[in-house]
């Protein structure tokens, strides 16, 4: 697919940057997050699959407390080219109504698993009127656990305005992880940076694409 239906970053003037986490929630980890991201007053947006979030309600709760955004990665995280038009449509509906009844607001994003979408993905994205997300540091490949250090290092050389970054907080172990953005963050508010959510960073342009 072209990488017009898919937003890795955005044109923002404002020295603002969003860190998203994918495949939680996850008992260990999310709270990890959370606390990193208090102890800034920093936000992030979380991609959370479906019935992870049926399973932990609570951290569900607590991450809507903190004010983060919630975004859809489907109910069951498959590879949704290899589905049925409907079935596909029916995995991201079935997140759409989990994440209205758990948050009591709708997503306004979807982020595809292992970026696997065609047309008619994005057609169905578009009919729930969703923003498809990517991120700009895919090389970080943190979902490997390559190592704090290449997780850092690899992130940091997309450090610019209006970044979205991609990391994992579920599905596996995810200590790597913790600790490289734990570095990260702390690198990013010394330098100015602010940490916000994925639908913030979109109003921080006068593209109207966006
Ligand atoms: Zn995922």
């Amino acid at each position: 697919m072209s990488n017009t239906n898919i937003i890795h970053e955005i044109p923002a003037k404002q020295k603002a940057v969003a860190f998203t986490f994918d495949d939680g929630p996850h008992p260990i980890y999310t709270p990890q997050i959370l606390e990193i991201f208090k102890e800034v007053s920093g936000k992030a947006t979380f991609y959370m699959i479906g019935k992870h979030m049926l399973e932990h309600p609570e951290i569900v709760n607590n991450v809507v407390e903190q004010s983060h955004e919630i975004g859809n990665h489907t109910y069951s995280h498959p590879f949704l080219t290899k589905l049925s038009k409907d079935d596909c449509k029916e995995e991201i509906k079935e997140s759409d109504s989990i994440i209205k009844k758990l948050t009591g607001q709708r997503a306004a994003t979807f982020r595809p698993p292992y970026f696997d979408f065609n047309e008619d993905t994005v057609s169905i994205v578009q009919d729930f009127s969703y923003k498809m997300i990517g991120a700009v540091n895919m090389d970080a490949v943190d979902w490997e656990q390559p190592g704090v250090n290449h997780i850092v290092t690899k992130s940091r050389n997309h450090i610019r305005n209006g970044s979205i970054f991609l990391f994992h907080d579920g599905l596996g172990d995810r200590s790597q992880t913790v600790e490289a953005v734990r570095i990260l963050v702390k690198e990013l508010v010394d330098e100015g940076y602010q940490l916000v959510t994925v639908s913030e960073l979109m109003q921080f342009t006068e593209n109207k694409s966006y």
